[in-house]
């Protein structure tokens, strides 16, 4: 009999701590939907969501209080181009024949938490060896910290193109991949590797439709898929509920990706004007990747940080980033917030927003970008990107007002996701 009421105690007990309400003090709040910042505000979570949010302090006995009075709070933060298996350094290009998959699974779990405890809760992984599938799994299902995963598995290329995977190999180990290993070469190798995503889980399709820095290749901008080649992907990819993202420098790719049906152009190095158009008329966005360009500019001044076939593009390619951001905003071009951390240390994601306004996009419009620009382009609208009633628990906040203080978004000091607090 004790036991018994021993056991309906602690049912109970747990039952009680899992219904309990989070009441989140907020000093100052980012409406990402206005743009505007309020004041004085109570967030309301419990379990997984907001159920709430109120004028003024709210501070009811019983129930968990997070005080955020001295900070500024806002949704967390959704970076649209990272490679969470992989981080640059010296000679990274060897790992492909020096790591297992073990060894990228145990990397990503560290670079996934820093991603996290930066204050991006939400991240779309742009290409790996396809051990990115099983870090969204287990991060879902709660078995290693990270932000929630949206992952392309293994980025599809043309032979030789920028992600071939065996470019750079000697003849002994170059084979001679296909479409399950992310390589095509005609139509129907297009479909047939699109579909090899959906069956190894991927949520998303991404395409290196130009040359790129990184590659050992010559060409860091040509075009590297047939208008033909890139539809086929764009239509497989749509049957399967998937958007289909291009890596482009070289303005011929980038204008074949956009009629082609690709939703984002990631970096758009020499976007022409006729290119801007025609992505305003596709619905297509810039993910601008400015963060990168700073980093092969800054790494290739390094002697032998990079392969010498390297430097030369990441010489061209660096410095032309921003000012095309700051073109295409101008004209109008959708801009979806993405670094591709990987290519830079995982966790300085933030410093794009810096990077952004200093070319001339207004802080708020940054931040939108981040959250509710990526929530829609991902169809989680109604879930992520803001802090509203209904929507997952994904709040962070920083120190200083943004608008006034860009780089406070480098120091995120609270992160919580999926009504979890990770840091505070
Ligand atoms: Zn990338």
């Amino acid at each position: 009999m004790k036991k018994l009421f021993f056991l309906l105690i602690t049912v109970f007990t747990i039952q009680t701590s899992m219904a309990q309400t989070t009441y989140i003090l907020c000093g100052k709040l980012v409406d990402t939907a206005s743009g505007k910042i309020s004041s004085k505000k109570t967030i309301f979570v419990k379990e997984n969501k907001i159920i709430a949010v109120k004028d003024g302090y709210i501070m009811p006995k019983g129930g968990n209080l997070i005080d955020l009075r001295d900070k500024v709070v806002m949704p967390g933060l959704i970076d649209f181009h990272v490679h969470i298996e992989q981080e640059f350094y010296r000679n990274t290009r060897l790992n492909k024949y020096i790591l297992n998959e073990a060894d990228i699974a145990f990397n990503s779990v560290g670079f996934a938490k820093t991603t996290l405890l930066k204050g991006f809760t939400t991240v779309r992984d742009l290409g790996g060896t396809g051990v990115n599938i099983s870090i969204r799994n287990a991060i879902n299902k709660g078995k290693i910290p990270g932000p929630r995963v949206f992952t392309a598995g293994k980025s599809l290329a043309t032979t030789g193109g920028h992600a071939d995977p065996t470019n750079g190999s000697s003849r002994v180990l170059i084979g001679n991949p296909g479409p399950k290993e992310g390589v095509v070469n005609s139509v129907d190798d297009a479909k047939k590797a699109v579909r090899q995503r959906y069956k190894n889980g991927a949520d998303c399709v991404k395409i290196t439709a130009t040359g790129g820095v990184l590659s050992v290749a010559k060409s860091g901008d040509n075009p590297q898929f047939t208008l033909e080649e890139v539809k086929a992907i764009c239509d497989t990819a749509k049957d399967y509920g998937m958007h289909v993202a291009a890596h482009a420098h070289g303005d011929e790719g980038m204008q074949r990706a956009v009629i082609g049906g690709v939703k984002t152009i990631e970096h758009g190095t020499y976007m022409s004007e006729k290119t801007m158009e025609l992505m305003k008329k596709y619905d297509a966005y810039l993910v601008p990747t400015i963060t990168a360009g700073k980093e092969v500019e800054e790494k290739a001044e390094i002697p032998g940080f990079y392969p010498d076939i390297v430097v030369p593009k990441a010489l061209a390619v660096g410095p032309q980033i921003q000012g095309t951001f700051a073109k295409a905003y101008k004209k109008g071009v959708g801009i979806a917030f993405g670094t591709d951390a990987g290519v830079f240390k995982h966790g300085n994601n933030g410093k794009e927003f810096g990077f952004m306004v200093a070319a001339g996009m207004p802080a708020m419009e940054a931040l939108q970008s981040a959250t509710i620009t990526n929530a829609k382009l991902l169809k989680m609208e109604n879930e992520i990107g803001q802090i509203k009633k209904g929507f997952f628990a994904d709040i962070i906040a920083v120190e200083d007002n943004p608008l006034d203080n860009i780089n406070t978004m480098e120091n995120v000091v609270f992160v919580m996701k999926d009504g979890v607090v990770y840091k505070k």
